[in-house]
Order: structure tokens, then C-alpha cells, then sequence
């Protein structure tokens, strides 16, 4: 096991803010867990796990132990099951199993980040997400020193969240994943995708579908960077009154939820750069970071000003999606 300490944390999150992280303690073999409690015990300081920091923003110094488990490989085993260390990027994944002929994660292609982080945040596309897919994970408990095998049910899933990510990978590091993937091939029923595509061909078409999104290998972004805001009923009917046309869906019998990207469109903020963050001109939904030197301070501040735009025209208040690490808002 590596361990780092003061770390500037600027390249371990794909949006790339200025904080500094007290340790980092990286694993690359599966007998260094027990290194790792040792680790934590003698310093009795909070964990964080992180996989490509793509979903990630941290806005403030982050005073424990930022655990990267870069345990990578994917192997084959029977009927369609896969076994991927945690640290292995998810797109990876998505190019061995349509290697493999094996079939269902072809819409996930493209997505940044590691197996272990969309595990925990059910990360999805086109109408997939990855928990379709989950057979079973093997987690480390810090605490317990344990490896332990959990289902799907076990990790409570809701919209982009799970205990996982609630606990941010503190209790339990996940090890590997197993999925188990289809052997023929997935017709979609998106309506974005075409039902006759699969395989390497379904890849292309997302490449062709995700191509508004910057890299952030090369443009500082998290991706989607406000939740859908989910609004009652009657607040939905005022909304589409005054503004007709909104983009929203039924969320549950009392509630709607509206698309962010749609109401940042209409507030007029699309293509505008507020205190160093572009909103992106080819979604309204994409921040992008084009100041190097920004920080928590700086984000605080630019989601204060797009909601008195947001709130001033449709009386509700648009929260950022991605993990913010040192409470800003
Ligand atoms: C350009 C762009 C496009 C994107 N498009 C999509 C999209 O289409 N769909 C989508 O869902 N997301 C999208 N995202 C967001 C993000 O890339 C994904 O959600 C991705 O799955 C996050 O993976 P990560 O490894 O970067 O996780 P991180 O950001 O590092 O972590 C996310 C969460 O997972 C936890 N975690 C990570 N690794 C572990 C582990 N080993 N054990 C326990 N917990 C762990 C962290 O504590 C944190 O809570 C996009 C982001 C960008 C920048």
C-alpha cells in the first residue's frame, strides 16, 4: 500500500478544484486491506473512497484518508459472468464484454470513471443502468476486517445514489464486481436508441449520441452538474403555465421532476460563463471549471448566482448532482 500525505487534490477529481487531502492510501493488492485498517486505526481519521473522481468535487481540504483501490482486471468466467476489480474504468468493461460477445452494457459506453464508483452511484445511460447488471460485489469492511459478499438489494439503490455512496465508500471498499451479462444480444427501447443496433455497432451510435459531452481528460467537468429538481404537482402545473413547454416527466403520483438543462436554457444561461464556469453551450446541464485555481468558495458562489436566475423565474432552487466533499451550500 502507497500512502501520500498532502496531497494536493486537483488531478483526483475531473472537475479540478484547488483542496488538499491529509493521506492517500492506494491499493493495488488485495492483501493490503488489512494494511490499510492498520492505518486507519493508528490515525483515527475519516475515509474516503474514490474511484476517477468524475462524480466528485472537493470544496475544501479533506482532512482523512482518501482510499484509491486501483485493483484492476476483468475476467471470464461461465454464463456470462464477469468479475472486474473495483478500480477498472468502466468503459473498459463495456469494450470487453462487446470483445467477449457478451451483451447489455453497450449504452453505458463512454461513461468516465471506475466500475467501484458506478457501482455506487448506479450509474446510467439510455435507459441502463449498471445495477441491470450486478450479480454480486465483494466489499473490505474497515472496521470488521472482513470481505463480504452483497447483492443488489443489499446496496438500497435510488436515483444515482446507494448506501455506498451515501457512506462515500467509508465503511465498505468495494474489491470486485461480478456481472452477469446477457449472451444475446440486449434490444434497447430507448427512444434515442435504435432497437436493431447492438454489440460494437451500439457503441458507435453512443459515441455519436454522447459526442456534446467535453472529455474531461481535457476540459474540467463532473458531467451533469445539477440534480433534475423533483417539484409537487400543483408547483409543476404553475411552471408549465407561465411556461409552456417546460421539460419534465412524472415522478411519482405527486410529483414531477423538471430537466435542469432545460430550465438553465430558458433563465438564459446557456453558453454564459459566470465567475470562471462556462455553462456549455452544447448543454445547459455541463459546467465547465476554466479556472485552474478555483475552489469550493468559487463553486458556492456560482451556484448562488444560477439560482437567483433559476429561482426568479421558476420559484424553485436547482442543487449540484455531483458528491460535494466539505459541506459549501
Ligand atoms: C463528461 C462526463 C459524462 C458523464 N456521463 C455520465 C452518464 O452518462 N451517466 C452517469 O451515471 N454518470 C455520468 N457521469 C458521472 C460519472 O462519470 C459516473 O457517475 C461514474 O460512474 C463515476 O465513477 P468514478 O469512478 O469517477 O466515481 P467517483 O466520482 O470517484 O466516486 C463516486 C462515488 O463512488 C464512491 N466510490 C468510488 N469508488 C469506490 C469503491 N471502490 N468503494 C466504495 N465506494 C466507491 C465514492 O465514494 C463516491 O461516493 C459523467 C461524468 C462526466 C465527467
Amino acid at each position: 500500500m502507497i500512502i501520500q500525505t498532502n496531497i494536493d487534490l486537483h488531478k483526483y477529481s475531473t472537475f479540478g478544484l484547488r483542496a488538499k487531502a491529509k493521506y492517500i492510501a492506494t491499493i493495488t493488492k488485495e492483501s493490503e486491506f488489512s494494511e490499510l485498517s492498520d492505518f486507519i486505526a493508528d490515525v483515527d481519521a475519516p475515509i474516503l473512497s474514490l474511484g476517477g473522481g468524475s462524480n466528485v468535487l472537493f470544496c475544501a481540504d479533506y482532512p482523512g484518508v482518501i482510499v484509491k483501490n486501483d485493483l484492476k482486471g476483468i475476467t471470464r468466467q461461465s454464463n456470462g459472468l464477469i468479475r472486474c476489480g473495483a478500480g477498472t474504468k468502466l468503459d473498459d468493461i463495456v469494450s470487453f464484454s462487446i470483445t467477449n460477445q457478451l451483451y447489455g452494457l453497450e449504452p453505458l459506453s463512454f461513461i468516465p470513471g471506475t466500475i467501484g464508483g458506478a457501482i455506487a452511484l448506479n450509474a446510467g445511460a439510455y435507459g441502463t443502468t449498471i445495477s441491470q447488471w450486478l450479480d454480486t460485489l465483494r466489499v473490505y469492511d474497515v472496521e470488521s476486517r472482513e470481505f463480504i459478499t452483497l447483492s443488489r438489494k443489499d446496496l438500497t439503490y435510488w436515483h444515482r445514489s446507494s448506501i455506498l455512496r451515501k457512506q462515500r465508500g467509508s465503511k465498505w471498499i468495494i474489491v470486485d464486481v461480478l456481472l452477469g451479462l446477457a449472451e444475446l444480444p440486449v434490444t434497447s427501447n430507448h427512444p434515442k436508441v435504435p432497437s436493431d443496433l447492438h454489440g460494437q455497432s451500439l457503441r458507435e451510435e453512443i459515441k455519436i449520441l454522447r459526442s456534446h459531452l467535453p472529455d474531461p481528460a481535457q476540459i474540467q467537468n463532473a458531467g451533469s452538474f445539477f440534480l433534475n429538481p423533483i417539484v409537487t404537482d400543483q408547483r409543476a402545473n404553475k411552471i408549465l403555465k407561465d411556461h409552456p413547454g417546460c421539460a419534465m416527466r412524472k415522478y411519482d403520483s405527486k410529483h414531477f421532476q423538471l430537466a435542469s438543462g432545460w430550465l438553465i436554457e430558458k433563465a438564459g444561461l446557456k453558453g454564459k460563463v459566470i465567475d470562471d464556469f462556462l455553462i456549455s453551450n452544447s448543454h445547459a446541464n455541463i459546467v465547465i471549471n476554466q479556472n485552474p485555481r478555483a475552489t469550493g468558495q468559487d463553486v458556492k458562489r456560482f451556484v448562488e448566482k444560477v439560482n437567483t436566475y433559476i429561482s426568479e423565474m421558476f420559484g424553485i432552487y436547482i442543487e449540484p448532482e455531483p458528491l460535494l466533499i466539505g459541506a459549501i451550500l
